[in-house]
């Protein structure tokens, strides 16, 4: 089979290509529901509004340990009261009211009489939306949600390319190297609340690529890793272009992962998804090769695709802020996210970077903490500047 030529590179600024990519993601519906258990609901996505039942705290209660008293008697000191009995937490019944003159002892979480000065009440009603931490379960349980609804994960198909990639399980040849890109992007789909497809390796040949590349549409999100460079056998976007593949970029001005691909494919009867009914468009990244570009384009690019899919709403990147340790010189022209260490104790933190071989040293990368970010203007940046940090 002939594959058609490759489209006309479009490579974009990295702020330009992650707004095209946030830009779709905000577009995105997620699926189904479900409905789980309290704990099973730990690290999904809520799918229903929540109306608290009651108050947080649900009635004033004291919130140490001492004596329950009226304000107003002791408003000149010293002032003698008579401690006219106990109250402890638990079942009980709400105190009688706080007469002038008396005190109650008062244990922690115990209600205060009437009289005695009230805590203040919080009431929330709506959390959808959001990945559901320990706080939100804890929230969850606070007003009784036992089981909750929460959206599908989205099945997120990996499909990595290359002749020289064997998997894990087989004795690599002299040219040959194993298969980590599946593994660590199939990491990064769960930790963002996806659930990873495993295809098979695909070798640098059309057609097999192509079959591999339909199957994985049928996902609701493609990732490719390799093949992606402009190398004779860099066949990614080749294959894609000959499934009428729409492309919103193919390559990035960053560092690593500047060949990165992002688009959609139309899928649906007589289109690639075979067996799909009505016309739906899916989309696909080819993320670069090299194992450490695989990662950083995910996380820059694929993640905010997989959340929109998952049901969250959109969350931004955060940038930390650190001195840098030691200098950097740096050929300007590219955003760099470089493998660093952030390090240090209370209000002196800095960072430096990994020393590293280039993007396929995964060493490196599991040394490091959080990538030094580097504006495309810098060529040099001196020990003890502010620089930006983005946390892995
Ligand atoms: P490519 O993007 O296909 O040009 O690959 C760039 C580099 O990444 C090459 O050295 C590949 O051997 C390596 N590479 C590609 N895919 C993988 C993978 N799945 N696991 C580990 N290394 C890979
Ligand atoms: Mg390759």
């Amino acid at each position: 089979m002939a594959a058609p030529p490759p489209t006309q590179p479009l490579v974009l600024t990295f702020e330009d290509a992650r707004r095209a990519v946030e830009d779709h993601a905000s577009h995105l519906a997620p699926g189904a529901n479900e409905t789980v258990d309290l704990l099973h609901a730990a690290g999904r996505v809520l799918a229903e509004p929540i109306a608290a039942d009651r108050d947080i705290p649900p009635f004033p209660r004291s919130t140490r340990d001492g004596y329950a008293v009226r304000a107003a008697d002791l408003s000149k000191l010293p002032a003698k009261l008579k401690v006219i009995g106990e109250i402890k937490a638990g079942p009980q019944q709400v105190p009688s009211s706080l007469n002038t003159g008396r005190a109650f002892s008062i244990m922690t979480g115990a209600p205060a009489p009437q009289g005695a000065d009230a805590v203040v009440m919080v009431e929330y009603t709506s959390l959808q939306g959001d990945r559901l931490d320990e706080s939100a379960i804890a929230l969850m349980a606070s007003v009784g949600k036992s089981r909750l609804q929460v959206f599908v994960r989205p099945r997120i198909a990996v499909l990595t390319t290359g002749d020289e990639i064997v998997d894990v399980d087989a004795e690599p040849g002299p040219t040959q190297i194993r298969n980590s890109n599946t593994y660590s992007l199939a990491v990064q789909i769960k930790q963002a609340g996806g659930d990873p497809v495993l295809l098979p390796i695909a070798p640098d040949e059309p057609r097999r690529l192509r079959q591999l590349i339909e199957e994985g549409l049928q996902s609701d999100l493609l990732i490719m890793t390799g093949g992606v460079s402009m190398g004779r056998y860099d066949l990614v976007e080749q294959v894609l272009a000959g499934l009428q593949a729409e492309f919103f970029f193919t390559g990035a001005k960053i560092q690593p992962g500047r060949p990165v691909v992002f688009g959609r494919v139309m899928c649906g009867a007589g289109a690639p998804a075979r067996g799909a009914s009505a016309p739906v468009s899916k989309y696909f990244f080819g993320l670069p090769g090299n194992p450490v570009s695989t990662m950083v384009t995910f996380e820059l690019f694929a993640k905010p695709m997989l959340e929109a899919l998952a049901g969250m709403s959109p969350c931004p990147l955060v940038f930390l802020h650190a001195r840098l340790k030691t200098d950097i010189r740096i050929k300007p022209g590219l955003t760099r996210f470089l493998p660093a260490i952030l390090s240090g104790k209370y209000e002196d933190s800095h960072a430096e970077l990994v020393p590293w071989q280039g993007s396929g040293d995964i060493a490196a990368r599991s040394r490091a903490n959080c990538y030094i970010v580097i504006p495309p203007d810098r060529d040099h940046i001196e020990a003890g500047e502010w620089v930006a940090i983005m946390l892995r």
